[in-house]
C-alpha cells in the first residue's frame, strides 16, 4: 500500500477540532498551524463556525470534497459513524487518536473491530486508535499532540507507547536529532509495524528506521520482511516485555528454558535487527547509522587533547572486540611535522591540551587519509585554551570534504561544549556524551555491516523418511495423546537420520535379562511409563549393569521402591538397553513460539543443563553455520572442543544433528517442543547417540 496521503498529504481534516486550549482537538489543530503545513486544514465541529481563524465545517460531507487525511479525536462510540462518512467521501486515510478501544476490554475490542471492518470494505487504511498521532517534518505535518515540530532529518521511528513518543520528541527537540517521521502506532488495528517497516525501507527520507515494539503482531511476516529490510537500511528496536506467550506448563527442557524474550532475541537476530536497551542507546546509534557511511572495517582512530579520555576510549575499543588503528608510517611522520614536540604521534593521538581548531583540523584530516584507518573518534575536554566551537565547525566542514569514513564525537562536558555539540549535531555529526557510548555505537555499525554481507542462508535438506513420522505423529493426534514416549520419539528421530540405543521393554525379571543377553552387557534398564517423565528423579534409571543377576536385581528393585514414590503412575515395565560408549552428553531441543516458530536450543545436557542453563537458541530452520553458530554461543564449547589435553568431541556431528532435528520440527509443525537429552557425542569421526528423548504434541 501508498503512504502517501498519510506521509504527504495536501489536506487534512480534524473531526473534534476544538476551541478550548488544552483538549487534543484544540493541541492537534493547533499543531498543524504552528508547524507551517502548506496544504489546507478543515476543522470539523459542528458547535463552531470558527477556530483559531480558521473557518469550522459542521461534519465531513459538508467539506465538499475528500481530503487525504482524516484526523479524529472524538469519543469512542461515535468513530463507527464517521468511519462511514469517511468511506461515503471517498478518504482513504484516517488516524484514530480517539482512546477507549481494545485497550479498555471486551466492549472496546469489539467497538474496534466494527471500525476496521467499515475501513476495510471501504479500502480506508488507519492509523490507531489510541495513539497520539502523525508527524513528518519535511512536510510540516504535525498531526499530533506529542510536542513541537522536530528537525527534518533521516529517522524515522514508530512508537507503539504514545507517552514515550511524546518523550522521544522532547529529548530529540533538545539535543537536534532530524526525524523523517514520527508515527504513533497505537493499538494497530489496522497498519501495524510491519506495514510501517516497509513503507519506510522505501521512504527517500529515511536511512535508519528505529522503533519502540511491546509486541509484533504477525511475527512470522515479520522475521521474513525484516531480514529483507534490513539488508537496505538499519532497524533499531526497543522491544519491552509484556507479552508473555502465555504461561504454559513446559514439559521439555527447552520449553522451560525458552522464554517468549529468548524468541524475539532470535527473531532479530535472524532478521538482523539491532536491539536496544534504552533510548539513549538507541539515539546514540540512530544518529550514526542516518548520518555516516557505515566503517568499512574495524579499525578505530582516536584524537584527543587529553590523556584521560584516550585512555577510557582505549578501554573501550578493547572490550568491544574492535581494533586499534596501527597508523601508517607517512600518516606518523606528517604528524610529527606540525604537531608540537610533546604530541603523541601514535593512536590514540594526543594533540595536547593546549590544542586549538586549527590543530584538530590537521590531526582528523591528516588520519582521514590513512588507509590503514576504517573510523575516526575525536574527544575533546574543554581546557583553557580549548575551541570548542571552530573545532566543531571544523569537523563538519572537513565531514563533507572526506565523507567516506565516518567520524564520532565525544565533545566531554556541559555549558562550554553546548555550543559545539549543536553545531555537531546540526551538522549530522554523531557527538556523544561518554566514550563508551561512542565507541559501541562503532561497534555496532561494524557488527551490521557484517551481518550485512554474510552470505545467503541455505539450509541443507537432508533425505528423510517423511512417512513413517507421519503416521505416528497422527495415529497419536487421532486418539487425543499429546506426549510421545521415549521409544516413540526415537523412531521419529531414526526416520531424521538419527542413532539411538537398541532396546525393547520387559515386563518381568526374567524378560529383561533375556533381552540384556541379546543385547549384550553392559546394559541400562529404564522405568516405563507414560507419567514419568523425567525417569532418573524417581531412581528409574540404571545405567551399567553387567550381568543377568545384576539386571534381574535392577528390575526387582525399581519394581518394588517406583510404585511407592509415584502411587499413582502407570507403569508398564521396563525399557532394557544397549549402553553407549562414554562420551559428552549435550542436549538438542526445540520448543514453538506462538509467534515465531520453531525454536531451536543447544546446551550442555544430562543434568547439567537444569543447573547451569548454558543454552543458546535460534529459529528454525538453521542453516549449517547458524548450527555451528548455536555452539559456539555457549560457555561451555571450549570444553566439547577438548581442553588441558582432554580429547574434544565431533563438533560437525553436533551442528548436523541440529540441522536434522530442525528439519523434523519446521517439516512437522504439530510438534510443539521436544528434546533429546542426552545426546551423547565422542571424538570426530564416532556416531553421536540420541539416548533419551521426548516430544509433545499438539492435539
Ligand atoms: P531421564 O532424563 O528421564 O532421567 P535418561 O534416559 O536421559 O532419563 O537417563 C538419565 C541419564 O542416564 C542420562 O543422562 C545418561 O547419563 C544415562 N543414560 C541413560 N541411558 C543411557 C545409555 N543407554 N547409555 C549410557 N548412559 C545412559
Ligand atoms: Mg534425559
Amino acid at each position: 500500500m501508498s503512504f502517501e496521503s498519510f506521509f504527504n498529504p495536501k489536506s487534512v481534516a480534524i473531526v473534534g477540532a476544538s476551541r478550548q486550549k488544552g483538549k487534543v482537538g484544540y493541541e492537534i489543530l493547533s499543531n498543524m498551524i504552528s508547524a507551517g503545513y502548506k496544504g489546507k486544514i478543515y476543522p470539523v465541529n459542528s458547535q463552531t463556525n470558527e477556530i483559531e481563524g480558521l473557518k469550522c465545517y459542521p461534519n465531513l460531507e459538508s467539506i465538499g470534497s475528500a481530503p487525504d487525511l482524516v484526523i479524529l479525536v472524538i469519543p469512542a462510540k461515535v468513530v463507527p459513524e464517521i468511519m462511514h462518512q469517511c468511506a461515503k467521501i471517498g478518504t482513504k486515510s484516517v488516524v484514530i487518536i480517539t482512546a477507549g478501544f481494545k485497550e479498555v476490554g471486551k466492549e472496546g475490542k469489539a467497538l474496534e473491530e466494527k471500525v476496521v471492518q467499515i475501513a476495510r470494505e471501504a479500502g480506508i487504511r488507519i492509523i490507531g486508535p489510541n495513539c497520539l498521532g502523525l508527524i513528518v517534518p519535511s512536510n510540516k505535518v504535525n498531526a499530533s499532540f506529542g510536542g513541537d515540530l522536530p528537525a527534518a532529518g533521516g529517522v524515522a521511528y514508530l512508537s507503539q507507547s504514545g507517552a514515550l513518543l511524546a518523550a522521544i520528541l522532547d529529548i530529540a527537540n533538545a539535543n537536534f536529532i532530524g526525524f523523517s517521521k514520527l508515527i504513533s502506532i497505537g493499538n494497530k488495528a489496522d497498519v501495524d509495524e510491519l506495514d510501517l517497516i516497509k513503507a519506510l525501507s522505501k521512504d527517500k527520507e529515511t536511512k535508519v528506521i528505529a522503533g519502540y515494539l511491546e509486541n509484533i503482531t504477525d511475527g512470522d511476516a515479520f522475521v521474513r520482511q525484516a531480514e529483507q529490510i534490513s539488508n537496505i537500511k538499519p532497524i533499531l528496536l526497543i522491544k519491552s516485555g509484556g507479552t508473555s506467550a502465555g504461561a504454559k506448563a513446559a514439559s521439555s527442557h527447552t520449553g522451560s528454558l525458552a522464554g517468549s524474550e529468548t524468541a524475539y532475541e532470535s527473531a532479530f537476530e535472524r532478521s538482523g535487527i539491532i536491539r536496544c536497551e534504552s533510548i539513549k542507546q538507541q539515539f546514540d546509534y540512530a544518529q550514526a547509522f542516518a548520518n555516516q557511511p557505515l566503517p568499512a572495517g574495524t579499525r578505530v582512530a582516536v584524537i584527543t587533547n587529553a590523556g584521560g579520555p584516550g585512555i577510557m576510549a582505549a578501554d573501550a575499543v578493547e572490550r568491544t572486540g574492535l581494533t586499534f588503528a596501527k597508523l601508517d608510517e607517512g600518516t606518523v611522520k606528517k604528524l610529527g611535522a606540525v604537531l608540537p614536540p610533546a604530541a603523541n604521534l601514535y593512536n590514540p593521538i594526543d594533540v595536547l591540551g593546549d590544542a586549538l581548531a586549527e590543530r584538530y583540523s590537521f590531526a582528523l584530516t591528516t588520519v582521514l587519509d590513512d588507509p590503514n584507518v576504517d573510523a575516526v573518534l575525536i574527544l575533546l575536554t574543554p581546557q583553557a585554551m580549548t575551541e570548542a566551537k571552530a573545532t566543531a565547525e571544523a569537523i563538519v566542514k572537513i565531514s563533507h570534504e572526506k565523507p567516506q569514513k565516518p567520524i564520532f564525537t565525544c565533545f566531554l562536558g556541559a555549558s562550554k561544549v553546548a555550543e559545539g555539540v549543536r553545531i555537531l549535531r546540526e551538522g549530522k555529526i554523531p557527538q556523544y556524551d561518554s566514550t563508551g557510548g561512542a565507541v559501541t555505537t562503532i561497534m555496532v555499525m561494524t557488527e551490521y555491516k557484517r551481518w550485512k554481507s554474510k552470505p545467503k542462508r541455505i539450509v541443507k535438506l537432508f533425505p528423510v523418511n517423511r512417512r513413517r513420522v507421519e503416521n505416528i505423529v497422527e495415529r497419536h493426534i487421532r486418539h487425543g495423546i499429546r506426549e510421545v514416549g521415549e521409544t516413540e520419539a526415537k523412531e521419529i528421530l531414526e526416520a531424521y537420520g538419527f542413532v539411538t540405543p537398541k532396546g525393547s521393554i520387559a515386563t518381568t525379571a526374567d524378560q529383561a535379562s533375556n533381552i540384556a543377553e541379546q543385547l549384550g552387557f553392559p546394559v541400562v534398564l529404564k522405568i516405563w511409563s507414560p507419567d514419568i517423565l523425567h525417569k532418573s528423579d524417581v531412581g528409574g534409571v540404571k545405567v551399567g549393569l553387567k550381568s543377568e543377576q545384576e539386571v534381574k536385581d535392577a528390575f526387582d528393585l525399581m519394581m518394588y521402591r517406583i510404585p511407592k514414590k509415584k502411587p499413582d503412575a502407570d507403569i508398564l515395565g521396563v525399557l532394557v538397553q544397549e549402553m553407549c560408549s562414554r562420551g559428552k552428553e549435550v542436549i538438542l531441543g526445540m520448543n514453538r513460539d506462538p509467534h515465531f516458530g520453531p525454536l531451536m536450543m543447544f546446551g550442555m545436557g544430562g543434568i547439567m543443563v537444569e543447573v547451569l542453563k548454558d543454552v543458546s537458541f535460534h529459529l528454525a530452520p538453521l542453516t549449517a553455520n547458524e548450527a555451528r553458530q548455536m555452539l559456539l554461543d555457549t560457555k561451555t564449547y571450549k570444553i566439547l572442543k577438548g581442553v588441558r589435553g582432554q580429547e574434544g568431541v565431533d563438533i560437525d556431528k553436533i551442528a548436523e544433528g541440529l540441522q536434522r532435528l530442525s528439519q523434523l520440527v519446521t517439516e512437522f509443525p504439530q510438534i510443539l517442543e521436544m528434546d533429546i537429552n542426552p545426546y551423547v557425542v565422542g571424538p570426530v569421526g564416532s556416531t553421536p547417540i540420541a539416548v533419551d528423548a521426548r516430544m509433545s504434541l499438539e492435539v
